[in-house]
């Protein structure tokens, strides 16, 4: 679809475009693969000084992409499921031709030797990457503020969070500035940006994605997933992700379309409501306001809506600061300043080289995940903590399974509250609490979805619930936040991102660390 105002033609409006209706134009001869890569390109360099989603555009690597869909469609070939369709990822999925910096110092000049798996299909599928995106440093955090280059912002209002750590992911998406993104989420990192920046947020089921070539942070609960503007576009990138990759041990086969029953509607669905979870102290009455009628309009669609009970939910909180950690200590052990990472120069002896480089490669939130983890793991917290902690995870396991015997889909809040302001949560326990809702999604590894369902009556802001399903049922999510969808018109792109909006020039309100300018960082031109 070419845009027009007035008279002039306009460039494709990456805004106002699902994947499949830019799929669809290419087809159609509207407007090529490399126009919409111009597009892009074109609103990243108006928009994205504001929003600053992007640490690196890979120009070269997207034009590359759209060469090969615009000469297969010359050839009279099929277009693959997400031929021109313009994605990006986070920045700890490795790409050859970019760099991977984790959001951290410790990682600022770190060039990809390999490329995840994820990222490796979403190109195959005809994607367009057009680069990488910001982060919380390792994946630590809530709000996308502890990015050594320094926040991104939420495009709904510039001077709030995005949500964290896929703050980037988020944002690119409810920017405009990208169709589909890539984040990772270990506690909430993919749900909970998607339900501050207004979008489709999907944690697959563990072992439904290739976690091939992300850089781990707790590899027992990491999972990658897209975000996107619909449910629609977040089944097809699904499509292209899943599947067993013999490069990570943990994933697996699963043969579902996951576009297959969006239309299917939720009558004789059984869905389930956690009312102990729900009412927990710290949920926002909007929040929980948005809840009550997304669960009616299941109703009315004529779903059965069921109470549920997971009696060790509340522990999930205190079992993953425990089981997170310590996998994170482990996995960061290998930034060691000779193998990997930053490199403190001047020292003379390898040992204070090593515990150097770390204290300046690393901020203050990954330096409190190494130092809880290293005290958990030795010999006494690991009994009085550590095993406690694996024992929690098999019963909130364990509630999961119970509930789905009798339903086909639980519905939650996604996050307590709406989007905060840059610098409004300083407190790490406080900032944790963002999660109430996701974690323990992650400790029992089934899937969950950020699904939109309008502005907070009191805050004007994006609020969502989240769509939980059994474990590789993730099909029941898509039916469910699909027939849900319906019921809401919602605009998915901020404000700032439709047709006529001017872009708003705002001072940055907090910087972590001293930000390198992202424009220094031109990997794969
Ligand atoms: N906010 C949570 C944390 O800081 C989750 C992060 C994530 O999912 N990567 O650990």
């Amino acid at each position: 679809m070419v845009v027009t105002r007035g008279d002039a033609p306009m460039p494709v409006d990456i805004a106002a475009l699902s994947a499949a209706q830019i799929r669809a134009g290419i087809i159609a001869g509207r407007f090529s693969a490399h126009d919409v890569a111009d597009a892009a390109y074109a609103v990243i360099a108006t928009r994205d000084t504001d929003i600053h989603a992007f640490l690196e555009l890979t120009p070269s690597l997207a034009y590359a992409a759209a060469e090969r869909v615009d000469a297969a469609k010359e050839a009279g070939e099929e277009l693959p499921s997400l031929a021109g369709v313009p994605v990006a990822f986070k920045d700890n999925m490795n790409q050859v031709g970019t760099k991977t910096t984790c959001g951290s110092k410790m990682l600022a000049n770190y060039d990809s030797l390999f490329t995840a798996t994820a990222v490796e299909r979403m190109v195959d599928a005809g994607a367009l990457p057009l680069g990488k995106l910001n982060m919380d440093e390792f994946a630590f955090g809530s709000s996308t503020e502890t990015s050594f280059f320094g926040p991104t912002h939420n495009p709904w209002d510039l001077e709030r969070v995005p949500g964290g750590s896929s703050g980037g992911s988020a944002a690119a998406v409810a920017g405009g500035l990208a169709t589909i993104t890539l984040g990772s989420d270990t506690g909430g990192s993919i749900r909970q940006p998607a339900s501050f920046c207004g979008i489709v947020g999907y944690k697959p089921t563990y072992g439904l994605v290739s976690r091939y070539g992300i850089v781990a942070f707790g590899s027992s609960l990491d999972q990658v997933g897209p975000f996107g503007k619909t449910v629609e576009d977040v089944a097809l990138a699904t499509n292209a992700l899943v599947g067993r990759d013999e490069r990570d041990c943990t994933s697996q086969d699963c043969g579902t379309d996951f576009t297959a029953n969006l239309h299917a509607g939720v009558r004789g669905m059984r869905i389930g409501v956690v009312t102990s979870m729900n009412d927990a102290p710290g949920v926002q009455p909007e929040v929980v306001a948005a809840l009550h009628e997304a669960v009616e309009n299941l109703k009315g669609l004529g779903a059965e809506v069921v109470e549920v009970d997971l009696p060790h939910i509340t522990a999930a909180m205190s079992a993953y600061y425990v089981i997170g950690p310590c996998e994170a200590f482990s996995n960061l052990s290998r930034f060691d300043s000779v193998r990997y990472g930053y490199r403190e120069p001047g020292c003379e002896l390898l040992s204070s080289q090593e515990s150097l480089s770390r204290a300046v490669g690393f901020g203050e939130e990954a330096k409190r995940r190494i130092l809880l983890g290293s005290y958990l793991l030795s010999s006494g917290p690991y009994e009085e903590y550590y095993v406690p902690a694996q024992k929690v995870r098999t019963l909130i396991t364990r509630d999961f399974v119970r509930a789905f015997g009798s339903v086909d889909v639980i519905i939650s809040p996604t996050s307590p509250r709406a989007a905060f302001k840059f610098g409004e949560i300083s407190d790490p326990a406080t900032m944790y609490l963002s999660d109430l809702f996701t974690i323990a999604i992650n400790i029992a590894g089934n899937g969950g979805m950020s699904l939109p369902v309008g502005l907070g009556r009191d805050t004007g802001l994006p609020v969502s619930v989240q769509l939980i399903g059994p474990q590789f049922r993730d099909e029941n999510i898509f039916q469910a936040a699909a027939a849900l969808e319906t019921c809401y018109r919602i605009e998915h792109v901020a404000p700032m991102a439709r047709p006529g909006a001017v872009s708003r020039v705002v001072e940055p309100v907090m910087t972590i660390g001293s930000p390198t300018p992202p424009a220094t960082m031109k990997g794969g031109e």
